[in-house]
């Protein structure tokens, strides 16, 4: 049985995998490159479009909770700043321990070091950051196109009962690609009478943490709106 892949798409949309696992030659250059192997220790996933990929929200698609090891928006690689997050769980039936690591997002929704003692859990679902281009991607973005190369590059650590060290393998062997995350709507209360619609609005959640450049700013606000601080 494999899980949702843990992106979040609209209903019909579907999900591109753009360099598989241990591809010699990934998009992204040189973080998803496994220094032993000298591959590409994850997979490279994209929607329709670059415009249709940025920003998307990805989320814990696992049953059992995870928890943040590190989430960052200023890591740096290749001399490029970009967010990333890595997220553990351990799945209670199984005693296997997975890691998720999420790379070149936009922004993640809570930031922390691995040395924080702070536990954030994730549940099912829940939005850990989004997609971006920051970090060595290719295309690189430019002034006139500042969505070129965004995709999530994912990858996924398996660390088995009595073993000391998470082993990279390919995340589509746990996680169906065919199976994105499509946002529940929410059910539409009956009207009371005589074609009343009633508009359920969607529940805000906090502002999301990034490191954004001015341009993909702008497309930000556009994409995920700012909710008002409460
Ligand atoms: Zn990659």
């Amino acid at each position: 049985m494999k899980y949702q892949f843990p992106i979040q798409v609209a209903p019909g949309q579907k999900l591109i995998l753009t360099n598989p696992f241990n591809e010699p030659t990934p998009v992204d250059i040189s973080q998803a490159l496994n220094i032993e192997t000298g591959t590409h220790d994850g997979v490279d996933v994209v929607l329709g479009s670059a415009m249709e990929t940025w920003g998307r929200e990805v989320v814990w698609p696992f049953p059992f909770p995870g928890t943040v090891y590190d989430a960052e928006v200023d890591s740096v690689f290749d001399a490029k700043i970009h967010a990333h997050s890595q997220i553990n769980g351990t799945d209670p039936e199984r005693g296997i321990e997975y890691s998720l690591v999420y790379l070149h997002l936009s922004a993640v929704t809570k930031t922390k070091a691995p040395t924080d003692t702070e536990v954030i859990t994730y549940n099912k679902g829940d939005v850990i950051g989004y997609i971006g281009n920051n970090g060595a991607v290719q295309p690189p973005p430019t002034p006139a196109q500042p969505l070129a190369g965004s995709h999530l590059h994912l990858g996924l650590g398996v660390k088995n009962p009595g073993e000391a060290n998470f082993t990279m393998v390919d995340p589509l062997t746990l996680l169906d690609i065919n199976a994105p995350f499509v946002p529940a709507v929410a059910a539409m209360p009956e009207a009371a009478c005589c074609g009343d619609v009633a508009i359920v609005e969607p529940a805000v959640t906090a502002a999301p943490l990034g490191f954004i450049g001015e341009a993909e700013k702008v497309i930000s606000e556009l994409i995920n709106p700012t909710p008002p601080v409460v």
